[in-house]
């Protein structure tokens, strides 16, 4: 063990119950984070909206309504609460118990839980999982960071760029269980997109590479627009789509370590991006957008290509130059940065910072 136990509450993602995809890489992240505390020998507890699926940790669910989901409001948008809103009774469960717990680590990217920092008395770890969006929320985080320094952490610096940040952050990426991927050298012609299926993930440029290529595209994600899918089967009613559903990661993994490459093709500024990760650690190279989080990822030329974004050429040039990865590597680089025991160093240099900060706050 590495450092004294401490007793840690996961506040999770209002957007949506663990499991159920809604919440997209936060589910992942949380579940990786307590498994990373826990080998450090940590206790950690959850709290996750009501029919939340989690093994292993003591969960807490909490009941009411969903936040509505950052990515679909605009800059100007007003912060909004539903009646009996899961966001608001999931932290006033945190007060009730923060005596309890030496951290609590919040999942939301929502105004409340940093507005409600100063009100705590245990100290609050804020993991912000999106670029800048919403005004409102960016203020209230700037406000944290001011008060509270070193208690926000960003996964990536392009993500943490987009906040007019004026002084130091704490740059967090995400680390995972290998145990769960396994390593396929010999993968079949598809190539492989992944994660929810949302006009900010571009699927269509995915589509539209495979099909002037005609390779097979196998899809796997939450189906979070219809219509937005529907409109991409349309304009493409030929592309070679296998779309496998939203799948645990046991399956997930199984379906993706086939593929020849993940594409990913984010319109927006991905904050860190899971799936190149995960493909990664089952040796599958990422052909990817050079913007945002995967493009501090995915190194190019050796663990997959970076392209100009929004640029189908691009792709089809990048599939064109696959031969030139060696799977190995892939695997290799989730091994050495994205394993649980990096990611549990990276936390505990964070969370050690917070709490001691607090226990002794001159
Ligand atoms: N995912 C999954 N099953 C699927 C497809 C995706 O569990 O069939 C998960 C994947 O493991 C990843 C998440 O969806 O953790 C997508 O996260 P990412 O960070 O790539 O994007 P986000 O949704 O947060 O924008």
């Amino acid at each position: 063990m590495l450092e004294n136990p401490w007793k840690i509450l996961l506040i999770s993602t209002p957007v949506g119950p663990l499991g159920s995809g809604l919440g997209g890489g936060v589910e992942l992240t949380l579940l990786n984070m307590a498994k990373a505390l826990k080998k450090r020998g940590h206790c950690i507890t959850v709290v996750a909206p009501q029919g939340s699926l989690l093994e292993e940790f003591p969960l807490v669910e909490i009941a009411g309504q969903f936040q509505p989901i950052a990515q679909n409001q605009t800059r100007d948008a007003l912060i909004q609460l539903p009646e009996n809103a899961v966001l608001a009774n999931m932290w006033n469960y945190g007060r009730q118990h923060q005596a309890d717990y030496d951290l609590i680590v919040n999942f939301a990217f929502d105004w409340l839980p940093f507005y409600l920092t100063p009100f705590f008395t245990t100290p609050i770890a804020h993991c912000v999982s999106m670029a800048s969006l919403i005004t409102a929320i960016d203020q209230v985080i700037l406000a944290v960071m001011a008060q509270f320094p070193g208690t926000v952490a960003f996964c990536t610096h392009s993500q943490a760029a987009t906040f007019a940040l004026e002084g130091p952050y704490a740059c967090i990426q995400g680390g995972l269980d290998l145990s769960r991927y396994q390593f396929c050298g010999e993968p079949g012609p598809a190539l492989a997109w992944m994660g929810r299926i949302a006009p900010e993930k571009g699927l269509e440029d995915a589509v539209a590479a495979v099909d002037q290529l005609g390779i097979p595209l196998t899809i796997f994600g939450k189906l979070q627009d219809p219509d937005y899918w529907q409109d991409i089967r349309r304009r493409y009613p030929n592309a070679p789509l296998d779309y496998r559903g939203f799948l645990d990661t046991d399956n997930l993994q199984a379906g993706l370590r086939q593929c020849r490459a993940l594409l990913m093709t984010h319109r927006w500024l991905e904050a860190f991006g899971n799936v190149a990760m995960e493909a990664l650690a089952c040796g599958v190279p990422v052909i990817s957008y050079d913007r945002g989080g995967p493009a501090e990822i995915v190194r190019h030329g050796q663990t997959g290509w970076l392209v100009e974004p929004d640029q189908v050429a691009g792709l089809v040039g990048a599939i064109a130059r696959l031969d030139q990865i060696d799977r190995q590597q892939c695997r290799a680089q989730a091994e050495q940065e994205y394993s649980l025991a990096a990611f549990g160093d990276r936390l505990a240099q964070w969370f050690q910072g917070i709490i001691a900060a607090n226990t002794d706050p001159a």
